[in-house]
């Protein structure tokens, strides 16, 4: 049994303009998004769920930033921000200079809308990632439960978790054909929970699912992505029910039923 030190890092918060190099329709409601450019140089990212800004046009097709003030960011008065939302750098190649994104189309939301009509040449402005969460690697086994936004996440974290690992993923999506073709050093089974048509907020698939999961054997850490109040509820139940002391468990709520920022779990 190992002592299971996760680790918190901090990072200089850059602001980079980056260019679209390459679109490419991963899978139904999933589009990939490469981008480039000189001022990728540096980019850091340690940890599988890590998360940057990124800033999109707003209604004027106009990228209007931010300065960084002693109280946070300053938008100009006079202009209208550029929305700004959450992503996971999916995979960083220092060598090729390439960062790639993994967008959900849900169809509705300036990301989701920018996503889909995507095209090389394009300029998107990343910030970040601040901070990096690096979970322990000594845990016996891992528990993975998301929705398709923390399918980024997950499937990086599958690729970087060494073959003495062992995995169980418990992944809602839209349809058959968003599922993934995963890759690993680790032994993972995947859950492949689709709600063919059903609301993505009110769905208990994940729910039922972990409700079912017979509790690993050994020292197990359950990671959980989704939409805000569902990994509240998942959460809860994980440590009410089960009994998951809280330094084995990490729950985020990826976005909200309702628009708006999503508050950590
Ligand atoms: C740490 C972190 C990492 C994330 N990584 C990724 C990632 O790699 N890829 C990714 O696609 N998303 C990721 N997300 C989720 C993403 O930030 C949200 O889905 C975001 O709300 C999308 O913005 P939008 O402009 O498309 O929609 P918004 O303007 O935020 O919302 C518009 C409407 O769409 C609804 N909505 C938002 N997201 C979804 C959804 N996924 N499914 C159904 N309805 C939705 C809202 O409830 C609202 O009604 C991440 C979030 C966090 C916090």
């Amino acid at each position: 049994m190992g002592t299971h030190e996760s680790q918190r890092l901090r990072h200089p918060i850059v602001i980079r303009h980056l260019n679209v190099l390459r679109v490419e329709r991963l899978t139904l409601h999933m589009q990939r998004i490469v981008f480039g450019g000189s001022e990728l140089d540096g980019f850091i990212s340690s940890a599988p769920d890590d998360h940057v800004k990124l800033f999109f046009p707003n209604s004027m097709g106009e990228l209007v930033l931010p300065k960084m003030g002693p109280d946070g960011p300053i938008y100009p008065s006079d202009r209208e921000p550029s929305p700004m939302r959450d992503y996971t750098p999916r995979k960083y190649d220092a060598e090729r200079g390439e960062l790639t994104i993994d967008f959900v189309l849900h169809g509705d939301g300036p990301a989701s809308i920018w996503a889909a009509q995507a095209s090389v040449g394009q300029t998107l402005v990343v910030a970040g990632p601040r901070g990096s969460f690096i979970v322990a690697d000594d845990f016996d086994h891992y528990v993975l439960i998301g929705d398709e936004t923390a399918l980024p996440a997950m499937g990086r974290w599958l690729e970087v978790m060494p073959a003495t690992a062992t995995v169980t993923l418990l992944a809602e999506i839209p349809d058959r054909a968003d599922r993934q073709s995963l890759r690993s050093n680790a032994q993972f089974e995947v859950q492949w929970l689709e709600r063919q048509g059903a609301d993505a907020a009110s769905s208990n698939l994940l729910e039922t699912a972990l409700r079912r999961l017979p509790t690993p054997a050994g020292d197990t850490f359950y990671w959980i992505a989704t939409e805000s109040q569902r990994a509240r509820q998942l959460r809860q139940y994980l440590s009410e029910e089960r009994g998951i002391p809280k330094d084995w468990l990490k729950a985020k709520g990826y976005w909200q039923r309702d628009g708006g920022e999503p508050e950590s779990e």
